[in-house]
């Protein structure tokens, strides 16, 4: 019997998403056997994202279960580690077990999209907020009602004015849809603040070209300008954000505006999977040819969406939108099928329809078939199109129900107080138990708080650890897996530091380093 090929997509955005959904229409039974990664089990309709932020559409609304939209093909909620082209295998990180998986692939489909990159913005990783994931949204939201709450007490006018400035960098859609959203939100909820006087508050759109929206036509991007304005918005336009403190945007004129809350949409990065992925690139993201295969990999990977440098038949880069993201999903899963098939590949020929942005409050601009509208008629465009393109049908009325319930009702005034996961955790075992096992991934270091370890190689006890003393630094020091298994022998409780905390000790406190080092050293000595 002919082994079963195996089709794998990273990433579970427009991009992989309707990769996986066109795949399942095209392919005949038993043809092949579909798995999606995607480091969340949801899939984000981002163009309804900045409705987050006003609480007019619910949380979970603009975000649908993967396996509901895939049902055929098998979900993986892990990230990706690392892409082995020549072994043709994806490595997942660990999840609740501690070991690694490694999927293997007879095709490759990359759709991981891009990130906010922050790395030439000092300050703005620890004070800026990107705006890409739910997560974002929620985090945005909740500063912002934060913001509100402390402002309506505070009575130093200099902290009062810094409460009250919200800051938004890059005025493409997603910049210029966070601030239109944003600025109709605070105003609309400031009047449940009766301490608070809309004339306080003050929200900034930074952009570093001459006019917003350089995707439409200057006249359209001028209307959307004058409507800010008239709202309120403050532009500074042909300026950037070039740094970030807790307390202020910092721009390269060399102003510095007071602020808490710094909303950054600009510029695009790869991904770190993809940072690290040796293969032919242009600005970061994945070169392939006309039919989206990865050069010097043709017929095994494709690649698709923002983190894919593809050329539309006109010779212009496509753009980084859902529009083109979904188009090049079906062209992909067409020359997916057609390999597997030993069919000739089609190239992508897809030049798209049009460009709409909602510039909040009942209005919008659009260019549809060469066709400009603006106001209300392109917001009700807008959302009738979005409408239809929103994946499943209990979302589709979920959201017309949310949008149709925004208008009778107050804007939603609820902080969702999510606790953040605390990296650096306490954790508790009973006698008996490990802690971890010999072969496991390193994922992160412990110190025993109470009670006792032993650490055993290969059934053999090496030491026995107790309060104030630490283990499980090896594998964080290298790449290899865990050289021995820990167990506690009484009722213990461990401080567990997460890898990426340990990291950041160890790149700020060389002294932490060099100590561990000399601890692994003798560790290994006496073994
Ligand atoms: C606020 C906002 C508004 C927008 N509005 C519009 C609009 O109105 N119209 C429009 O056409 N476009 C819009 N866009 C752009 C559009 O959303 C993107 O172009 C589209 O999402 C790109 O699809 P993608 O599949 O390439 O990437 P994404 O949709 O970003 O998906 C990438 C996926 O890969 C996953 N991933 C990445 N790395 C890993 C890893 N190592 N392991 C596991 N999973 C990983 C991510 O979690 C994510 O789920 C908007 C974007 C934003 C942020």
């Amino acid at each position: 019997m002919v082994p079963i090929k195996r089709i794998v997509i990273l990433g579970g955005g427009f991009g992989g998403v309707f990769t996986a959904r066109f795949l399942d229409r095209l392919l005949r039974p038993g043809e092949a056997a579909v798995s999606l990664v995607n480091r969340e089990n949801y899939f984000v309709f981002q163009p309804l994202l900045p409705e987050v932020i006003s609480g007019s559409i619910g949380l979970v609304d603009t975000v649908s279960p993967i396996r509901r939209l895939c049902p055929r093909a098998q979900l993986y909620m892990r990230d990706v580690e690392r892409i082995d082209l020549e072994r043709r295998v994806v490595t997942l990180a660990p999840s609740f077990r501690p070991r690694a998986l490694e999927l293997e692939y007879d095709c490759l489909v990359i759709a991981a999209g891009t990130i906010t990159d922050f790395s030439g913005m000092p300050g703005a990783a620890e004070h800026a907020i990107p705006f890409r994931t739910l997560g974002d949204a929620l985090r945005l939201r909740n500063r912002v009602l934060h913001a509100l709450e402390e402002a309506a007490t505070e009575t130093d006018q200099d902290f009062r004015r810094r409460l009250l400035t919200f800051v938004v960098g890059g005025g493409g859609f997603s910049g210029v849809e966070v601030i239109a959203e944003l600025n109709d939100f605070v105003r609309a909820a400031a009047r449940h603040y009766p301490t608070i006087r809309t004339q306080e508050i003050r929200c900034v759109l930074v952009h570093s070209g001459e006019r917003i929206l350089p995707e439409i036509t200057p006249g359209l991007a001028e209307y959307a300008q004058r409507l800010l304005a008239r709202r309120g918005v403050t532009l500074k336009l042909k300026d950037r954000i070039t740094a970030a403190t807790a307390d202020s945007a910092v721009l390269k004129n060399g102003e510095s505006i007071p602020t808490r809350t710094l909303v950054s949409t600009v510029p695009a990065g790869p991904v770190p999977l993809l940072q690290a992925f040796d293969c032919p690139k242009e600005k970061g993201r994945l070169l392939v040819d006309s039919c989206l295969r990865l050069q010097g990999r043709e017929g095994e990977v494709w690649a698709l969406g923002d983190c894919a440098a593809i050329r539309m038949a006109n010779g212009e880069p496509a753009p980084p939108t859902a529009q083109h993201a979904t188009r090049e999903a079906l062209a992909v899963a067409e020359n997916v099928v057609a390999a597997l098939r030993g069919a000739p590949q089609k190239p992508f020929a897809f030049a798209g329809l049009g460009k709409l942005g909602s510039l909040g409050h009942h209005s919008a601009v659009a260019e549809i078939f060469g066709l400009r509208f603006s106001g209300f008629p392109a917001w009700v465009l807008w959302r009738t199109i979005y409408l239809m393109k929103l994946p499943g049908l209990d979302r589709k009325f979920r959201v017309a129900l949310d949008w149709m319930t925004s208008l009778l009702f107050p804007a939603e005034l609820v902080q969702l107080r999510v606790q953040a996961s605390d990296s650096i955790a306490s954790e508790h075992f009973e006698a008996g138990q490990f802690v971890f096992q010999q072969g496991d991934v390193g994922d992160r270091m412990f110190v025993v708080r109470r009670g006792e370890v032993e650490v055993l190689r290969d059934g053999a006890r090496l030491a026995l650890l107790g309060p104030g003393e630490y283990f499980g630094e090896m594998a964080l020091l290298s790449t290899l897996p865990r050289n021995a298994t820990v167990r506690a022998t009484k009722s213990t409780d461990v401080l567990a530091i997460a890898k990426g905390d340990f990291t950041k000790l160890l790149a700020t406190f060389p002294e932490f380093g060099a100590g561990l080092a000399g601890l692994a050293e003798q560790r290994s000595r006496q073994e």
